[in-house]
């Protein structure tokens, strides 16, 4: 069997590489051993925005009385958002099925193997190509605490499928993926402690809005263990004892769950990529240039497999812009503009630099700075609630970093990605007409 591009993994890099690769007349083989879709439409990014938007019905149900809405007693049925997430899922699958039979995509349902740059074995098969796509993605990281083996600890994946209430969670590692659940889960009237390592959660983000939100999430209940390292675990009647430190003293949480979200890591092994002999970068991830190429003279590595951004959309960026290479079509990756959301209620999102980063560069830069309420939709929308959106300009009058706090955030990042990726002046906004009154009109207020 010999085609002209096979594609390892049907996630976001995957699935999008190989419906751009089938539209422009190329011969596409895909192989996917679990769910096309990947991580992203099976167990990522849409089911966890599936039950968070339950769990925002849930919440504007309990605060209705602020808009002068009277609900009684409202209540839920986890079982039955966990099923509606899973129609969710299915229906996206299903859509991501039809686009690459759409496309003529021939689409191995199994586990593949690289034999060599052109060359995949799966099953009994072998499978030749010209070009190869390796998007394989990422997995959780299982920090090595003492005790992990012995107690009952959840992914992501059991958080997401699981149909029973409880009274308590702890989380640890206060990033993206933990404030998520931290917020469903708080959402739902579990009680929620984050025990997160670094001086504040959310590493990476603006380090102002992410104390912001964990003090929203504070004033709502969920405690939050700072500077805290976890050294063991253990089960004592039905809970989960997780004892910790923090500068020097032991603490100790209880909880009948345990979820662990310190991170995920590129997914390296077990489909024979050590056949390829590929280039590392200083990080030891797979080294690519701007059109995604390896080493080899034939394979692109795109999607979390890469290590560069973790993010679905990174993914299927860099998937058009390898498959754009292959067909000899002018395009480069750029990273400088990749937003980041975080999903909880309510949104960050920021793209471009942080402070922290113009700092270490040594860059000059300007911060402006003003809460949402300088949008009247904002208000209008968001009873007793504040926001900030800080743009960061740079002495030439560009805009180098946007950041925001308040909803809905991760619809209105990518006005500030567009331009931090044109290299545009950040006044330039002022010259667009913005509809009124939207939130989106704090950017033409900054
Ligand atoms: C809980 C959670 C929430 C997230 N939320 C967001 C979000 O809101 N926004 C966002 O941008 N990102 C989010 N992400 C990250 C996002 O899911 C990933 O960045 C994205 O899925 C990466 O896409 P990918 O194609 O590189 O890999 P994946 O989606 O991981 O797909 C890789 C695929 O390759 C398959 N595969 C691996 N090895 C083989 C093999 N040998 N043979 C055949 N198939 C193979 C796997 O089964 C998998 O389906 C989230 C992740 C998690 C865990």
């Amino acid at each position: 069997m010999k085609y002209q591009v096979a594609i390892i993994g049907g996630g976001p890099a995957g699935y999008t590489a190989a419906e751009a690769a089938g539209k422009a007349g190329l011969s596409v083989v895909l192989f996917e051993k679990n769910a096309l879709g990947g991580v992203c439409l099976n167990e990522g990014c849409i089911p966890t925005k599936a039950l968070l938007y339950s769990a925002k019905v849930l919440d504007m149900a309990k605060h209705a009385s602020k808009y002068a809405v009277s609900v009684s007693q409202p209540s839920f049925d986890l079982g039955k958002m966990v099923a509606r997430k899973s129609k969710v899922v299915r229906k996206l699958v299903l859509g991501v099925k039809a686009r690459l039979t759409a496309q003529q995509v021939t689409i191995v349902q199994g586990e593949a193997f690289v034999v060599d740059a052109h060359t995949i074995r799966c099953g009994e098969d072998t499978y030749e190509c010209e070009k190869m796509m390796l998007c394989t993605g990422s997995r959780s990281v299982i920090p090595p605490i003492e005790g992990l083996g012995d107690v009952p600890y959840w992914t992501h994946k059991d958080a997401l499928d699981n149909k029973e209430m409880f009274h308590s969670l702890t989380v640890i590692g206060g990033g993206v993926i933990g404030m998520e659940f931290a917020s469903l889960f708080n959402s739902l009237g579990i009680s929620v402690t984050v025990v997160e390592m670094q001086n504040e959660i959310l590493g990476g983000i603006d380090g102002e809005l992410a104390a912001m939100l964990r003090n929203e999430y504070g004033k709502r209940g969920v405690r939050f263990l700072l500077n805290t390292r976890v050294l063991s675990v253990k089960q004592t009647d039905g809970l989960i004892k997780v004892t910790c430190e923090c500068s020097g003293e032991t603490v100790e949480v209880e909880s009948e769950r345990l979820l662990l979200s310190v991170g995920r890591r590129p997914q390296t092994e077990g489909f024979g990529l050590e056949n390829l002999n590929l280039e590392r970068d200083a990080r030891n991830c797979i080294k690519t240039d701007e059109h995604l190429l390896t080493s080899a003279p034939d394979v692109y590595v795109c999607g979390d497999l890469n290590g560069k951004s973790l993010l679905a959309h990174t993914a299927v960026r860099e998937a058009e812009t390898a498959v754009r290479h292959i067909l000899g079509e002018p395009d480069a990756m750029d990273y400088r503009a990749i937003p980041g959301v975080v999903y909880t209620n309510p949104e960050v999102a920021s793209v471009g630099s942080t402070e922290d980063a113009l700092r270490n560069a040594g860059m000059a830069y300007e911060v402006i700075r003003i809460p949402m309420s300088f949008s009247g939709r904002f208000v209008a929308e968001n009873e007793g609630q504040n926001g900030l959106c800080k743009a960061l300009v740079g002495s030439d009058g560009t805009l180098l970093g946007l950041h925001m706090l308040g909803n809905p955030s991760s619809e209105l990042i990518v006005m500030g990605g567009m331009m931090i990726a044109d290299g545009r002046k950040f006044s330039e906004w002022k010259r667009y007409v913005f509809p009124h009154p939207t939130v989106g009109e704090v950017l033409r207020e900054l």
